[in-house]
């Protein structure tokens, strides 16, 4: 639920008494939320507004950061020592209260008396772990003491509450006494006399994270993730409607955002997937807190107290209509694999029961387990062992007399995480390629169904995950694009340019757009106003010399009129192009011919009419001579590589038949100088939908250093391939860092004059397509939105499965609730616009708007099934 940003000070308002059957709301601040003044602000707000909803509030809190460390340290200190540890933490408790305007704070006090004492005392006849629990138990019970104080102040009665009255440890009997008193473990039950008891004392607690009681009464601590576990086990022992975590991020990410920033925000997730997820990496949640919520069917949100209004992480039971997908991809370190190879043995009885015998023996638990006729490879967790080289070498031993033993460390295990993981193996086929690459020692699926683990050497997952992580969003497999499930990127949230991406032009054109749907669909209308925007940002550093349209992106008169009118020129791929351009900017514009493979004739053409022609083959010169004779060309190159948004729009690298590859560039020489040609500029124009911002730079940077060697070289051309991100989420291409890239490599080549000739850039986000809708129809499992544009009008989602975002302009702001295939009614089943797309419940003539389709639209567009594709408007 979006909470509003919160204003510096708050005051809790007045609201009338709940009935004792009020609902409860479990609420989680861990050390740094309960620090400062401002976070206690926070939290009376959030406090606040829950009781306002007609709940009732547990709020737990955990130590002020860094005193649990503090209190585990003092309780090492030689006894003289810890007096003065023990008052240093006084001090800061007394000046936070100071901050917070309390004055001196006699329940906190209280607890400050008792530490001072513990420290002096230390351990007593309970013996030194009981002791160590006790002083460490006060870092929570100092923090609850104060903010009771200051949320009741601040007209937020609230009542203190001590944990340990409410629920006990569980009395496992294979524990230890350190395990017992310092990582204790409860078993939550529903308590419906607390609920009532504390129903009847108040509306709203505040209580300790992290510490219990034992069965003799003893104070315990939870060990780690102590103060999560607390909130649910009071979730579950109250059966509170949800249990909240507030931490300082917004929730689970599918993946480790510090490897991958662009991952993505995880929604909603089951208990099993969050769970899986947990154990498998992820550090915001422990996985021990969601076994009592699940027991409970209690659910979980995580949020980020320094920016309430973003959506979080939900957890909850599991929902059935979604479209399977992975949810996360996550590596674990330090894996150790222990590979036992033996012929003919593992038939035999009570074989593995002995070689795991051994592994008990050394204390190890078996994490990962992959088998065969003649070997048993299993993997080590450090997480869960005390994996030292000492341990791993008796172990190894032991084995050797049983079996041939190897022992494979640094491992890194990777793991996809997924509900439905064996259905979607088919869409894992780039992924499979990629660790084709790699050596993959291990691959085990779990039998839970929801995930599939690859264990490689540790060495490659830095590089390795944010490949996978990409390849899964592309491949759909991560469906990024369902907002139920996916929200921004943590770039997007925490990133560097993390400013909120200003609104697409057409929401604030919505009334014009549906009269101009009304009026005949399908139909596309560019916004004038955005490709003169666009013109201008790539304009406005200066740092390009020349800027040409890539005409073949959207040939549209108005457009060309207008980008002459911005200075730009104009680069054509075909006679057509020429023609078009002629026909609509002035003489005056600068143009290019860019052709491939094109006959003899179109070079003929272009070379009489004076335009500046770029090759990228042998052929025209050493066949077609004459026509070049006295003419000044430009080469384009093919610097080895390709990139873009997908194969079939790289332009570079082996596969791709662009560019003149660097061997046969004496030849080209040669030839030009045979022929009298006069070569002036180098070219080079690697893909489409970059994204990269140091990309241009590079290109430029290679074409500088051969033109070093040409000679004759005046213009360098660094081709188009700005990309626009298709997901509204994602982070636009970084324009300025472009420039900068740009500007430093001129400084080094000031002699060459600066080209770019971008299409997509200019004119994609400027257009939709507005369709409207036909039918609707299930079958099987999906449920089909018809549209009356189809791949004829817009082919990129069928050709390069493009992703280009789809709303119900009708039902613009309604709930999109829907799950539906969006298709046209064309009679191929490629004739796809959009899968699994969430919409409002749409209805026939509903107008659908689909975005970014001003680039490669209308300008691909068919006449293919006799079905006329959608007419062009353009508005300013
Ligand atoms: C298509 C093309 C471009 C423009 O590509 P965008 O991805 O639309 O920017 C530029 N140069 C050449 C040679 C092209 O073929």
């Amino acid at each position: 639920m979006p909470d509003a940003p919160l204003p510096a000070t708050v005051s809790a308002p007045a609201a009338a008494p709940l009935p004792p059957a009020a609902p409860w709301i479990v609420v989680k601040f861990g050390g740094t939320s309960v620090a400062t003044r401002e976070r206690w602000d926070t939290i009376l707000r959030l406090a606040a507004s829950r009781r306002a909803e007609g709940a009732r509030v547990v709020v737990v809190v955990s130590a002020l950061s860094g005193v649990t460390d503090a209190l585990k340290a003092l309780c090492a200190l030689p006894p003289d020592e810890r007096v003065a540890a023990a008052g240093r933490l006084t001090e800061r408790h007394r000046a936070l209260a100071a901050e917070m305007g309390l004055g001196r704070v006699e329940a906190m006090e209280r607890w400050l008396d008792s530490l001072q004492r513990a420290a002096a005392d230390g351990p007593g006849a309970g013996g030194e772990l009981a002791w160590q629990a006790e002083v460490q138990a006060h870092g929570e019970l100092l923090s609850s003491a104060l903010g009771a104080v200051f949320l009741t102040a601040k007209g937020l009665s609230t009542q203190w509450l001590d944990a340990r009255t409410c629920y006990a440890a569980t009395d496992l009997p294979f524990l230890n006494e350190r395990a017992r008193l310092l990582s204790a473990q409860v078993e939550p039950r529903h308590d419906p006399a607390l609920a009532a008891d504390l129903a009847a004392r108040g509306e709203v607690f505040i209580t300790q994270g992290f510490i219990a009681r034992d069965g003799q009464g003893r104070t315990v601590l939870l060990g780690r993730g102590g103060s999560d576990t607390s909130a649910s086990y009071f979730g579950a022992l109250l059966r509170a409607a949800r249990v909240e975590i507030w931490t300082d991020v917004a929730g689970m990410f599918s993946a480790n955002p510090r490897q991958v920033p662009a991952a993505r925000l995880l929604t909603r997730l089951d208990y099993e997937e969050a769970q899986e997820i947990a154990t498998t990496g992820a550090k915001v949640l422990h996985p021990r807190c969601l076994s009592p919520l699940r027991e409970a069917r209690v659910p979980l949100l995580i949020k980020d107290t320094q920016r309430p209004e973003l959506a979080g992480t939900e957890i909850g039971p599991e929902v059935r209509e979604q479209a399977p997908s992975i949810k996360a991809i996550s590596s674990r370190r330090g894996i150790t694999l222990v590979s036992m190879e033996s012929v003919g043995m593992w038939q035999q009885v009570g074989f593995l029961a002995d070689v795991f015998a051994h592994f008990k023996r050394h204390g190890l638990s078996v994490d990962l387990i992959g088998s065969a006729e003649t070997n048993v490879t299993v993997s080590l967790d450090p997480t869960e062992n005390l994996l030292d080289s000492d341990v791993v070498a008796a172990l190894a031993a032991d084995l050797a007399r049983v079996c041939r033993v190897k022992v494979i460390a640094p491992c890194a295990a990777v793991t996809l995480v997924g509900r439905g993981m064996r259905g979607m193996l088919h869409k894992l086929s780039a992924v499979l390629a990629e660790f084709g690459q790699l050596r993959v020692h291990l691959i085990t699926q779990s039998s839970n169904n929801l995930n599939l683990t690859f264990v490689v050497d540790e060495d490659v997952v830095d590089d390795l995950l944010p490949r996978l992580h990409e390849m899964l969003v592309r491949a759909g497999a991560l469906r990024a694009d369902d907002a139920t499930l996916f929200g921004p990127s943590w770039q997007a949230l925490y990133g560097r340019a993390a400013a909120a991406a200003p609104a697409p032009w057409w929401r604030a054109a919505r009334p014009r757009l549906l009269k101009l749907a009304a009026e005949r669909s399908p139909r596309y209308v560019y916004h004038l106003p955005t490709v003169r925007a666009h013109a201008r940002a790539l304009r406005a550093s200066g740092v390009i010399d020349r800027l040409y349209y890539a005409v073949k992106a959207n040939p549209h008169p108005v457009l060309l009129r207008a980008l002459a009118e911005e200075g730009l020129g104009f680069e054509c791929v075909s006679p057509g192009e020429l023609a078009a351009v002629a026909a609509n900017v002035p003489a005056s514009a600068p143009r290019l011919f860019t052709p491939n493979f094109a006959p003899r004739g179109d070079y003929a053409e272009a070379l009489a009419d004076g335009i500046l022609t770029t090759l990228d083959a042998l052929h025209p010169l050493q066949h077609w001579g004459r026509l070049f004779k006295g003419r000044e060309i430009a080469l384009r190159v093919d610097l080895g590589r390709g990139l873009g948004h997908h194969d079939k729009v790289r332009t570079g690298g082996e596969g791709s038949k662009f560019g003149l590859p660097l061997d046969q560039l004496d030849a080209f020489l040669a030839l030009a100088d045979d022929c009298g040609a006069r070569l002036r500029g180098l070219h080079a124009h690697l893909g489409s939908g970059i994204l990269d911002a140091a990309h241009w730079g590079e290109v430029y940077a290679q074409l500088a250093s051969l033109a070093e060697r040409i000679g004759s070289i005046e213009f360098l051309n660094v081709g188009g391939g700005l990309g626009v991100p298709a997901h509204p989420d994602d982070l636009p291409l970084d324009v300025h860092a472009v420039m900068r890239h740009l500007a430093e490599v001129k400084r080094a080549y000031p002699q060459y004059a600066l080209w770019m000739e971008p299409g997509r850039y200019l004119v994609a986000e400027a257009g939709v397509l507005l369709a409207r809708v036909t039918q609707d129809k299930r079958k099987g499992a999906a449920h089909y939105l018809g549209a009356d544009a189809g791949m004829n009008s817009l082919i990129r989602p069928a050709l390069y499965a493009a992703w280009h975002e789809i709303v119900n302009l009708s039902r613009l702001d309604a709930e999109a609730d829907t799950l539906y295939q969006v298709v046209g009614p064309i009679c191929e089943t490629g004739d796809v616009l959009g899968s699994d797309r969430r919409l409002p419940a749409s209805a026939e003539g509903d107008v659908l708007l689909i975005a970014n389709a001003g680039a490669y639209g209308a300008a691909m567009a068919s006449r293919y099934n006799l079905r006329e594709p959608a007419e062009e408007t353009v508005i300013e």
